[in-house]
């Protein structure tokens, strides 16, 4: 079948679906188009006819729709009424003019691993950006331009092939711009600073479905607040990236497993490997990340958490090794390490794309924390209410307490005024994801255990402003702890909203203006999960 049949077929049967809807009892959430005034027929008679051949329009009884709508964590998920595939750049001004004058709330999704509860607020049009994935090096090697909906395996094996390397997310499966918007962090960023560091120029559809491209001289101030905030300003069609010569052929990857007895002896020598977050000549750039978890593995206990913790080098084992000394002299379970390309290492170090990490459809509960060093003391204290809890929810087992250090050097150098991107002085990244088949009969258990573990986090700091990392925030922090306490930071971004999007229809990701939608309010769709209140408080 042609992508125009479908798009045929898909429609009819989304006309279908619609036809039926009946305005109440509200059947699958569509009598809100028929509410709405939009004009069922309108979706396939105006739009369709618009976009260019090759687009995809999906309705719910379509058998693509659970396929593009399938999340990582289906906990707190958006309400999808619909899905719209662009196939051309030129296709996303007109779905996004159709939906605005219509009053059909949209968001571009790329690899549906968002995470943050504020994603329930949506109900409306999802704009599947995965079509647009083109990656072209330019003809200089200095650049490369890359879709809108292209995700980090397919960039570093196209880039890698050619010579080339750039930044993204650690996680193969995850997309490139949903961690880039807010920063982005990864393996490289101890050599080119975060994943937005490297933006060249980016291709913006506004909230009135005006084409922008914003750089260093086109609309500075919406490239400063793209490279941070950018989730509440505009899709990305298409971006230009700095590529970097890829370096060394392989990269060094050891892994450690040790039993909890050695749990004081790992973060010491953790604090000591970054200096106790004062990174500077000690961190290398070339120990690009090393990161760690509390996890269960039956095979080495059913009652007990084990520690697990991967290193990565860009370079040789050998000139890993003055860094791992410390490491080794503390006796593990098991160890493994290798050499392996660079597109390679997300594989061996736990975030390939046959991870549970690239996994649609188990609830994650998660809850982060930005940090400096480890308070050892807090770490032992979280461990034991890991294991108290799995004793307790043998349904948690999956769940995971997660540490990550990632290379400092690159984030360092650059003068944290010019991106929205507020966090360059926390290097440690922690949070917990209490992992779960879905059961609403556990969620309250599942928040409280994640809560506590984020609320010793932030106690065992307390020298530190609580800190989030907009892609790792749970929903219900402050918008200073996701764009920084500075007054300046939000002044500017609120500016920026009221210029770009005044009617805030960029509101569904963590916003800097929270969603005043009475229809899709937070709690509503919280269904009693016991954090509306607190979310409320979000931007205040
Ligand atoms: C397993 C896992 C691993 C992760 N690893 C990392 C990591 O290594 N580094 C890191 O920094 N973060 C990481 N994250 C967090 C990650 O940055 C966010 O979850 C991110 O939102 C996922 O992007 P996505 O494209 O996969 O998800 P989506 O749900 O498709 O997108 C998330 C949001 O990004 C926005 N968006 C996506 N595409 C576009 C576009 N083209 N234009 C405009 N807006 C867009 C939308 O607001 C959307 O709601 C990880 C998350 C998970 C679940």
């Amino acid at each position: 079948m042609t992508r125009l049949q479908r798009f045929a077929v898909s429609s009819a049967l989304l006309l279908q679906s619609l036809a039926f809807a009946s305005p109440e009892p509200c059947l699958n959430g569509l009598c809100h188009f028929t509410r709405n005034k939009l004009a069922s027929r309108t979706v396939a008679s105006e739009l369709g006819p618009q976009l260019s051949a090759n687009c995809n329009v999906y309705g719910p009884d379509d058998t693509q729709f659970g396929n593009c709508t399938a999340r990582y964590d289906p906990f707190f998920t958006p309400k999808i009424q619909m899905v719209v595939q662009p196939a051309t750049e030129d296709d996303v001004p007109k779905i996004v003019q159709y939906a605005s004058a219509n009053g059909i709330p949209f968001l571009a999704m790329a690899r549906r691993h968002g995470m943050t509860s504020t994603l329930s607020e949506f109900d409306g049009m999802q704009i599947d950006m995965s079509l647009l994935d083109k990656i072209e090096i330019q003809p200089d090697g200095k650049s490369a331009i890359l879709g809108g909906g292209v995700f980090a395996k397919n960039i570093m094996e196209k880039l890698w092939d050619a010579g080339y390397v750039t930044s993204s997310g650690s996680t193969s499966c995850v997309g490139l711009l949903g961690p880039a918007l807010g920063g982005g962090r990864g393996r490289l960023e101890g050599y080119y600073g975060v994943v937005s560091d490297s933006f060249l120029k980016l291709n913006v559809v506004l909230a009135n479905g005006t084409a922008i491209t914003v750089s260093e001289t086109e609309h500075p101030d919406l490239f400063w607040a793209m490279k941070g905030a950018g989730h509440n300003f505009g899709v990305v069609t298409s971006l230009e990236m700095k590529i970097y010569p890829r370096g060394v052929d392989t990269w060094y990857y050891k892994t450690y497993i040790w039993t909890q007895d050695k749990l004081e002896a790992v973060f010491e020598a953790s604090n000591a490997f970054h200096n106790d977050g004062n990174h500077a000549g000690h961190h290398l750039k070339e120990m690009a990340f090393n990161m760690g978890s509390y996890t269960m593995i039956p095979s080495i206990s059913e009652t007990e958490g084990v520690i697990f913790w991967s290193f990565v080098y860009r370079g040789s084992k050998e000139e890993a090794q003055p860094y791992l000394d410390a490491f080794d002299a503390i006796k593990a379970v098991s160890t493994e390490d290798g050499n392996v390309p660079y597109p390679e290492i997300p594989g061996v170090s736990g975030t390939g794309m046959n991870s549970t990490l690239c996994d649609y459809g188990l609830n994650h509960v998660h809850y982060p924390a930005g940090l400096k060093v480890w308070n050892v003391t807090t770490q032992r204290q979280i461990y034991d209410l890991y294991n108290e809890k799995i004793r307790e929810y043998p349904e948690f087992q999956r769940t995971t307490v997660n540490m990550e250090d990632y290379s400092h050097e690159g984030v360092d150098a650059i003068d944290p005024d010019t991106s929205a991107y507020p966090w360059r002085d926390r290097g440690l990244l922690s949070f917990i994801a209490v992992t779960y088949d879905p059961n609403p009969a556990l969620d309250e258990a599942a928040i409280a255990w994640a809560q506590e573990t984020r609320d010793l986090w932030n106690a065992g700091a307390p020298d530190l402003l609580p800190s989030t990392y907009v892609n790792y925030a749970h929903g219900d922090e402050s918008a200073e702890s996701m764009y920084g306490y500075e007054p300046w930071r939000l002044e500017k971004l609120r500016g920026l909203k009221a210029q770009y999007d005044p009617d805030n229809l960029f509101s569904y990701y963590n916003p800097i203006i929270p969603n005043m939608n009475p229809r899709s309010t937070h709690e509503s769709n919280f269904q009693g999960r016991q954090i509306g209140a607190k979310s409320r408080s979000r931007g205040q």
